[in-house]
């Protein structure tokens, strides 16, 4: 069936192998596996444009793959078909420092992209924890520790060159910081997890590295105080660049694992960027603001090994956690409420799963109102969580919040899509059909059939 694409690219850009079509056949922290028939490595838009071309025409399904750090199946080649790998497009194809943006391929990783740009005092400031492409990121929204600053991906993407599921290669946006022209396109694709067409080149745009940072790490006697410390400090209007949480089970299970004596409470930890003088007044403020709402203690550094001291808790949880649950399978939960209703939130999910009598560690982008838990079982309970999980999503609903403040939909949040997007899905599906009629563009994935 691949025989005209192999006359189409070189011999190993194809590969056929089983163990490569295994590593292809399933994401991160998700179980279903289906093999591709083949996986693709495309070196350039060109590339791109013959495969789409070939599988329009033979109507075979493609799933874009670079890092495969997605958390809800998003990769999954549900029909098998072609695995689109995009990690041999890292090339960095223009630098332009006076208009602070830089032009990429999507498969270079965050920190490839600020390791080359380290020089230059600019850097892409959006964070995800895993070793994400931006071609991911843009296609999942993704944000992470620094969201509650910096923003999400998609404030950061000014254009994009795709390749449509017809093999069309087309242009978004502009080089310019602002536009009203024409629908927003470029916001169509973030988020768009891969269902709509690909991403074969990024215009993003850049900020200065701070100067100088703080950072502080906060317990607090329970959830409520903290989380309305959190939303205090939001409403306040401080720029505090991260704002975590993270509760007493993650900070046992990391004194466990590190050897530590963290204080075993629900604890925030924060940053802070700017100027010396900014950073110190910022975070003598939040102290203040600390105090007022029952802080145990408050410790805070500019020093930057003794940051990092203070956020070990926070940068060492996940591992913590796995390993205090051998053998057990994970699920992580990502729901994002507004700020003012995240004690509400957290205090609920807690409640929940302490009721289902399933380990469950808490960690919020709680500046944001994000917060994920990672819940443990063990084989046979995966309905059980999920159903679990879909509850917590839908009390973020009836919140105003949303399933999904960060991973996406891929194929776990597909039942929750009816219930917070009611009639406006049926646009969303008249969108994917428009572009895809052949629907072979990641199928099965971020819109319910
Ligand atoms: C330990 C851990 C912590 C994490 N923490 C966070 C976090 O804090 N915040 C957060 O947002 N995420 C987090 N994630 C999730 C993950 O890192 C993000 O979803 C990331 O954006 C995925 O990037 P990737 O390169 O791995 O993409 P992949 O997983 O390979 O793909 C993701 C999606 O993008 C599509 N895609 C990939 N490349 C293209 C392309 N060129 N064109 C079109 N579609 C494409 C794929 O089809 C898929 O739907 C975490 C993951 C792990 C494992």
């Amino acid at each position: 069936m691949f025989d005209h694409l192999r006359s189409l690219l070189r011999a190993d850009q194809l590969s056929t192998s089983a163990a490569v079509l295994r590593q292809h056949a399933r994401g991160e922290s998700y179980d279903q596996a289906v093999l591709p028939e083949i996986v693709i490595y495309p070196e350039s838009t060109a590339d791109v444009k013959r495969v789409m071309e070939f599988a329009y025409a033979q109507a075979i399904a493609v799933t874009p793959v670079a890092m495969n750090s997605s958390l809800e199946g998003h990769t999954v080649p549900l029909r098998g078909g072609i695995s689109l790998d995009m990690t041999r497009m890292n090339r960095l194809r223009e630098f332009c420092p006076e208009d602070l943006l830089v032009v990429v391929e999507p498969g270079i990783s965050y920190p490839q992209l600020n390791e080359q740009l380290k020089r230059s005092g600019l850097f892409f400031p959006i964070d995800p924890g895993a070793e994400a492409s931006i071609g991911g990121m843009v296609s999942t929204n993704a944000s992470g520790t620094a969201a509650v600053r910096y923003g999400v991906t998609a404030d950061y993407v000014l254009a994009l060159e795709l390749v449509t599921p017809k093999g069309e290669i087309i242009r978004t946006g502009s080089r310019a910081k602002k536009s009203s022209s024409g629908y927003n396109l470029t916001r169509l694709f973030c988020g768009a997890e891969g269902t709509l067409g690909v991403i074969t080149e990024i215009n993003l745009r850049l900020v200065g590295l701070p100067e100088a940072a703080s950072a502080a790490r906060v317990p607090f006697k329970d959830a409520e105080a903290a989380t309305t410390f959190v939303s205090n400090i939001i409403q306040s209007g401080i720029p505090v660049a991260r704002c975590e949480l993270i509760d007493p089970a993650s900070i046992a299970a990391v004194n466990k694992y590190l050897d530590t004596n963290y204080p075993e409470k629900m604890t925030v930890f924060l940053e802070f960027h700017g100027n010396p003088a900014g950073v110190e007044a910022d975070a003598a403020f939040v102290e203040d603001l600390a105090a007022a709402h029952g802080a145990l203690t408050f410790e805070a550094s500019t020093d930057p090994d003794e940051r990092e001291t203070l956020w070990q808790a926070r940068h060492k949880m996940f591992y913590a956690t796995v390993a205090a649950n051998p053998g057990k399978r994970n699920l992580v939960t990502d729901v994002a409420v507004p700020i003012s209703k995240l004690p509400r939130a957290v205090s609920h999910a807690l409640a929940r799963c302490q009721t289902e009598g399933l380990p469950a560690y808490l960690v919020g982008h709680v500046g944001d109102g994000n917060f994920h838990l990672a819940i443990f079982f063990d084989d046979g309970e995966l309905s059980r969580v999920e159903r679990l999980s879909h509850d917590l999503a839908g009390h973020a609903l009836t919140l105003g919040g949303t399933s999904t403040g960060e991973h996406g939909v891929g194929i776990r949040k597909l039942p929750l899509m009816t219930k917070e997007h009611g009639a406006a899905l049926n646009l969303m599906r008249d969108i994917k059909r428009l572009l895809d009629p052949k629907d072979i563009m990641n199928p099965g994935k971020k819109l319910p059939t």
